[in-house]
């Protein structure tokens, strides 16, 4: 099989792709940028997840179904 390539995200090295649709090399500081972004995103959704859940019971349903 061969590899992917991909170039970080974050530093713009040229790397191969370990994990399928990886964005970031295994350079620390790189790491700690995608695990900060991914914290920040797990928040975004967590807080539009308790404002859908406040605001409307029909659109969970939606939500359910298009899974
Ligand atoms: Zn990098």
């Amino acid at each position: 099989m061969e590899q992917q390539r991909f170039r970080c995200a974050a530093c713009n090295k040229l790397d191969r792709e370990r994990v399928a649709g990886q964005r970031y090399c295994g350079a620390v500081k790189c790491q700690r940028k995608r695990k900060n972004k991914w914290r920040r995103e797990r928040y975004a959704r967590d807080a539009t997840y308790r404002d859908t859940a406040q605001a409307s019971t029909a659109d969970s349903c939606t939500a359910w179904a298009r899974r």
